[in-house]
């Protein structure tokens, strides 16, 4: 259970500008001497990491950053503006590689952390900086420096913010493919189909998580399966949890508490958590069965009836599994 979410930038730091060739004009003053200024400098590629970002989807909409160009010198001496820099967001995680030689470059852990991965060209001399004793009229100047271009490599691995916990067909895969395929641009997300149980559900612009089903957990410990360590890992990040339980159960309360049990004995930690209580499969009950589950409370909240096949409750469900997250990150 280690996701990994991979992209391919190019980016590009800004060339320096050009340095200025001229002399001084003034009134009464026929042979001023050189005033071309140097070019400014060029921008530089930075990496900032932006703790509400979580996946590296948003590099698969734009690929291409680059920082401005410094502008060149002028007359009187005057220096070129510097190019600005372009910053590039990335989540808390992030490795960047040189996708060419896979050197790592940046391995960014902290939260808010900013490093400059590629420097802007110089400016270029103008001709005032070449004055020298045996010439004092140079009339040469340099172009800036380019700027350095290359391809990235960025890899996050993804951990998950919600886990999905039920007992085998409660409906935990169906659920992640209709709350992360609800957005069109994560249907072509590849990790959906690489990795089933896994989804990035996008709340709206800026408000993305994942999700990922925790089976074996409950599957793996009824047949008394030890846990990878990056199985428990990757559990343990997460900060909400689901509770999806068939909704048709001749007894849902007792299938929570065995839920609960079996999560509490792996790590305590886990019984902790914000939690979500869910019936599933609500379109296969009729009207009567709905109306006697409103009543029900399970550990004193009113659980959400839902259902991945007609939609009942799954927008209600995507926002309160985000609330916490949002409440947490801010
Ligand atoms: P998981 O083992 O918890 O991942 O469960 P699955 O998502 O694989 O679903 C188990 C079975 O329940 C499948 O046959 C699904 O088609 C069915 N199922 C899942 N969600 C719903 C639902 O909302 N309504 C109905 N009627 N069937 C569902
Ligand atoms: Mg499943």
């Amino acid at each position: 259970m280690n996701f990994v979410d991979t992209a391919r930038i190019y980016v590009k730091a800004g060339d320096g500008g050009r340095g200025h060739s001229s002399f001084r004009r003034e009134k009464f003053v026929p042979k001023g001497g050189p005033d071309g200024g140097n070019g400014g400098r060029g921008g530089d590629v930075v990496f900032r990491v932006d703790p509400h970002l979580n996946t590296l989807i948003d590099f698969r909409f734009k690929r291409k950053f680059l920082a401005k160009d410094g502008a060149a010198g002028s007359w009187a001496r005057r220096t070129g503006r510097d190019g600005s820099n372009v910053v590039i967001r990335v989540p808390q995680g992030t490795l960047v590689r040189d996708a060419e030689s896979q050197e790592v470059l940046a391995d960014l852990t902290t939260a808010n952390e900013q490093v400059v991965l590629m420097r802007g060209g110089q400016g270029g001399r103008g001709n005032a900086a070449f004055t020298s004793a045996t010439n004092q009229a140079p009339r040469h100047q340099e172009p800036g420096i380019p700027g350095d271009e290359r391809w990235l490599e960025l890899e996050l691995k993804l951990l998950a913010d919600v886990g999905l916990v039920g007992f085998p067909n409660a409906g935990k895969s169906t659920l992640i493919s209709v709350i992360s395929a609800a957005k069109p641009k994560i249907a072509d997300y590849p990790f959906t189909t690489l990795i089933p149980n896994l989804g990035i559900v996008s709340v709206a612009e800026d408000k993305s998580f994942v999700v990922a089903d925790i089976p074996g957990l409950i599957e793996g410990a009824s047949q008394g399966k030890g846990l990878g360590t990056q199985f428990l890992r990757h559990v343990e990040r997460t900060s909400v949890l689901v509770f999806l339980i068939d909704a048709r159960s001749a007894d849902p309360k007792a299938d929570y508490n065995v839920l609960r049990k079996e999560l509490a004995q792996h790590n305590p930690d886990l019984d902790r958590k914000q939690r979500i209580i869910c019936l599933s499969k609500v379109d296969e009950l009729d009207e009567e069965e709905q109306a006697a589950l409103k009543s029900l409370k399970i550990d004193r909240r009113t659980p959400l009836l839902i259902s991945s096949l007609d939609g009942t409750n799954i927008d209600d469900l995507k926002w309160r599994m985000w609330k916490p997250l949002e409440e947490a990150r801010a």
